[in-house]
């Protein structure tokens, strides 16, 4: 908590707060970014001011990016809300009637802005280089947008809160209780076999009870994005939101050129690591259940048993790797901005989202006391450090990178903070941590190309059923699988994809990762050879934001863009070498 100043002394702090405020200079302080009364007054404003000169319009730009942040900031707040808590009615509420109300009043008027901004007299007169990325992103959303398609956005994230609601309310009775599914997983790095296919049963079974619905659901989101893409005057979603993701530096062909480079490259080196787990654990068949138990026949990794735990320790790691990251983590934690314990009603998985008003990140996450949620709580901790470190920009679209960098961000801290998982562990399980950390990137390449590969075809067949899918699905899990045995199982394997909630809620959101973990190892490359000055040029990187185009943030990162097979070999074997 920030203490207060003494009004009228000169007596300084000895530390300056963490976050110093912005102060506002349009929006007033205590704007309701709910109402719609409240909102359109400065809409008004803005949508009229004349922008006489260039310093009109940087102005203006400010004020816009100001607004802009407000209303992001109410979104973010009642989104954080409804996924701490999905079994509460009224922060379902609240977050649907932002989606309903606000939402599509807002869009449209944006739409005015960007279009007022694509028009201004004084627009190529403004710093080129300094606006070079805001243009081309602006001309580009300008291009793309259309009214038609404000009530579709909106049903998608209507779907979106309903796959959100089925999947948080799933639960498992599992050793004499109701348990949610990240805390049953916790068996399947358990050596008693048993006890791993019981659990590992109970969660399949589980999620293939709602398979139905699930589906259903897709089938809805699917055809309502096709539309979409379809109203803003392209053949299929995918070409859509190649554009509007704004991925100017690679196509769908470039994603094709990296599924084979992982089938060519990754894929055996997976099935050797494989083939050495089912030699190790002595047995016939490699089972799905048998994949994260430690080969050796350790006991599972438990680095904590509470939260407070895992946010000490993670705390430490990021001392080790740079003590102002871990000024600025304990910060975060003293705002009360982490959500970190796996509970009922809590919506799955993870992630960073930023209070773009106050310019202050908050880490959501479903620990259950594994080595997996230690690596999680690092990426949410190095996109934090990302909204942290470029917060200083006035221009609420540079405080956010490309997605392909902001994961360069959070993996490149995994890479960096894994090198210090001795404040969990002793030496021993620290290296068998790291190992894990390592087999890990073997299996996410081929992972990452399956979900990308499953939805360029999925959207390139939108009247695709439910079963087509679900071939669709199997043949690329042939092509990506690392050896493990499915007999028996066709129906879980089927509908596997349906534990990764990113086709639901972000389609197409998945490459990403891959982008970023070819930089991450890069970063882990360098630091090797020196330390200090490839945590230099991570902090100067990420200090850009997004105000650089992206093969221009990789190269201040000191790193390569590329997902090519020439790219990624020299990594592979530097992990393999690893192993
Ligand atoms: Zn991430």
């Amino acid at each position: 908590m920030a203490r207060s100043a003494v009004a009228g002394t000169s007596r300084k702090r000895k530390d300056a707060p963490a976050f110093p405020p912005f102060p506002r200079r349009f929006a007033p302080e205590g704007l309701d970014a709910g109402s719609k009364q409240a909102l359109d007054p400065l809409f008004m404003d803005l949508e009229e001011r004349p922008l006489a000169t260039p310093e009109d319009l940087v102005r203006w730009l400010e004020d816009w990016s100001e607004l802009a942040s407000v209303v992001a900031e109410e979104e973010s707040r009642r989104y954080i809300d409804h996924t701490c808590h999905t079994d509460d009615p009224g922060t379902e509420k609240r977050y649907l009637e932002f989606q309903r109300e606000i939402v599509p009043f807002v869009k449209p008027r944006w739409q005015h802005l960007k279009q007022k901004f694509a028009a201004a007299p004084h627009r190529t007169q403004i710093d080129p280089e300094r606006y070079q990325v805001f243009n081309r992103t602006i001309l580009n959303e300008v291009e793309l947008f259309r009214e038609d398609n404000v009530p579709l956005e909106t049903r998608d994230a209507e779907l979106v809160a309903e796959w959100q609601k089925i999947t948080g309310a799933m639960m498992v009775y599992f050793d004499g209780k109701d348990r949610t599914l990240p805390q049953v997983s916790r068996a399947l790095e358990e050596t008693d076999r048993a006890r791993r296919e019981k659990a590992w049963r109970g969660i399949a079974t589980r999620r293939l009870r709602d398979r139905n619905p699930i589906d259903a659901i897709y089938d809805e989101m699917v055809r309502n994005r096709d539309r979409r893409a379809r109203i803003a005057g392209f053949a299929n979603f995918r070409d859509y939101t190649f554009r509007e993701k704004g991925r100017f530096d690679y196509t769908p062909d470039d994603c094709r050129r990296y599924h084979d480079a992982v089938a060519e490259l990754v894929v055996p080196a997976l099935r050797r690591l494989h083939e050495r787990r089912r030699k190790k654990l002595k047995l016939k068949a490699l089972r799905p259940w048998d994949l994260a138990v430690d080969p050796e026949g350790a006991a599972p990794l438990r680095p904590f048993a509470k939260v407070t735990e895992l946010v000490a320790g993670a705390r430490d790691i990021f001392a080790r790797v740079d003590p102002n990251l871990a000024k600025l983590f304990e910060a975060i934690r003293d705002r009360g901005n982490l959500d970190l314990d796996s509970r009922k009603g809590k919506a799955p998985g993870g992630y960073q989202c930023t209070l773009d008003a106050q310019r202050v990140p908050f880490i959501f996450m479903n620990a259950a006391g594994l080595q997996r949620d230690v690596v999680t709580l690092l990426h949410e901790g190095g996109h934090a450090f990302h909204a942290i470190l470029c917060r200083g920009d006035s221009l609420v679209l540079y405080r956010q990178a490309p997605m392909e960098f902001c994961e360069v961000a959070s993996m490149g801290m995994e890479a960096l903070g894994s090198a210090h998982l001795e404040v969990f562990y002793g030496k021993a399980d620290a290296v068998r941590a790291r190992r894990v950390w390592f087999e890990e990137i073997l299996r996410i390449f081929p992972w990452i190309a399956t979900i990308d590969a499953f939805q360029h075809e999925v959207y390139l067949r939108p009247d695709a059923t439910a079963a087509d899918r679900r071939a669709m699905w199997l043949k690329e899990r042939r092509r990506f699988k690392g050896g493990d045995d499915w007999s028996g199982l066709e129906e879980e394997h089927a509908s596997s994809w349906h534990a990764q909630m990113h086709p639901f809620c972000v389609p197409f959101y998945y490459i990403e990762y891959a982008i970023a973990q070819i930089g991450a190892l890069q970063i882990w490359r360098n630091a090797r050879k020196d330390r200090a000055k490839a945590l230099e040029k991570y902090r100067t990187a990420l200090a850009l934001g997004g105000s650089r185009p992206l093969p221009e943030l990789f190269r201040a990162a000191g790193i390569k863009f590329g997902m090519d097979a020439k790219t990624l070999k020299p990594l592979i074997q530097a992990v393999e070498a690893e192993l």
